[in-house]
């Protein structure tokens, strides 16, 4: 039984002096939203936006100081970007001892795009909402690019309920050296995953910036080495977090998820929005738990109708990437981490992903040799 409390953590980050050597940083209010799952620990830290560079030398030492704490195991400190006053909304009364420890930060700070060494070209598979196959679809995608030749990374940015793990049944702790994570590896792929840190049936709490500040620590402070591509596990929905992380990832494209009915190409249309917004390219639309085949009999039957995703894509003028079937190897597999495309190689539903990932290449492709854009601010 761990005997690290918030308390504890909040002791042991006392001894950091602030910023400018004033006080220390719980004093401070600058710690929120400190999280302990058995003996991992994740904390965020409070910086002006635009010190947040300079202060990283801060957070490494909080992190340290944590980590000394003995029956520690996984440290994990955020910095969060807190807009100067005046161009940040009126601000909130000041937050109780509870909130104070649990509450998120404020703003994340103003989105920038820098790309991430070695890494070509980074996708997002997103959906408008949850349950539509958006986990089962980036996985398999991922495995299909990498049978396809890609050097292929799969970064779970679903932190509210990251999935991953278990759709590869892969468990463990990454290792890591200093701050750098190394990536965990399943059938040729490089992976990272918030599950990996957490457990998978730890309730996420925390809201926006927070969220923003791990997934970027997810995606830069992780030694992928070269990829050709790094696949994006969005979280489903179109929220502000949704939307700042379109922002702040240097994505190559989008992928949308969706199945047929009308309702959830309704929140389809809001991801493609949304990337649209942020001029984020979309390579597609895939129509997920389409046809449903009878494992026993053969016979299609459209149990969510058909076809919706194909037209939506025509009528949006985006391109439609292909159709997966409603069927039980897909589930079954994806579910006990054997994905279909390595554990069903020859099978229909390999094929249809690999189609999908040829689409998704020559997009990508196609998007790279066009003449560049002139932006008008
Ligand atoms: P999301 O990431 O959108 O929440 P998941 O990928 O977790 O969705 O899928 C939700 C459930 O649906 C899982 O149990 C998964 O195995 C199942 N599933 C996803 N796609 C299919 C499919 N094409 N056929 C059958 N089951 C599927």
């Amino acid at each position: 039984m761990s005997s690290i409390t918030q308390q504890t953590v909040l002791d042991q980050l006392s001894k950091v002096r602030g910023p400018d050597l004033e006080g220390d940083i719980v004093s401070l209010n600058m710690v929120s939203g400190v999280h302990i799952s058995g003996s991992d620990v994740m904390f965020s830290i409070t910086v002006p936006a635009e010190r947040a560079r300079e202060l990283e030398p801060l957070r490494a030492a909080a992190e340290t100081a944590v980590k000394d704490l003995s029956g520690v195991g996984k440290v994990m400190a955020v910095l969060t970007g807190e807009r100067k006053a005046g161009s940040a909304p009126a601000s909130p009364p000041p937050p109780s001892p509870q909130q104070q420890r649990m509450a998120p930060p404020q703003q994340p700070a103003a989105p920038t795009k820098t790309g991430v060494p070695g890494v070509k070209s980074i996708i997002a598979v997103a959906s408008g909402k949850g349950g539509v196959g958006k986990s089962t679809t980036s996985v398999n995608l991922a495995l299909a690019l990498s049978r396809l030749g890609k050097s292929v990374g799969l970064l779970d940015a679903d932190i509210y309920g990251p999935s991953m793990p278990r759709m590869l049944g892969l468990f463990g702790k990454p290792t890591a050296e200093g701050r750098t994570l190394d990536p965990m590896e399943k059938f040729g792929l490089k992976v990272m995953s918030i599950g990996f840190l957490v457990e998978e049936e730890t309730p996420m709490i925390w809201r926006g910036p927070m969220v923003i500040s791990a997934l970027t620590q997810m995606l830069r402070e992780v030694a992928w080495g070269e990829l050709d591509i790094l696949v994006v596990d969005m979280p489903p929905g179109t929220g502000d977090a949704q939307l700042t992380m379109a922002q702040q990832v240097p994505l190559a494209g989008a992928v949308i998820v969706s199945t047929p009915q009308d309702i959830a190409l309704i929140d389809a249309r809001k991801g493609l929005n949304m990337f649209k917004r942020v001029e984020v390219p979309i390579l597609g639309l895939i129509e997920n738990m389409s046809t449903f085949i009878c494992p026993s009999c053969g016979h299609r039957s459209d149990i969510f109708g058909h076809g919706g995703a194909r037209e939506e894509a025509e009528r949006l003028a985006t391109p439609f990437l292909g159709e997966i079937p409603l069927h039980m190897d897909i589930r079954t597999n994806s579910d006990r981490g054997t994905p279909v495309v390595d554990s069903m190689p020859d099978g229909p539903h390999a094929t249809a992903y690999l189609d999908i990932a040829r689409k998704v290449v020559a997009q990508l492709e196609s998007a790279s040799t066009a003449a560049p854009k002139i932006v008008m601010e």
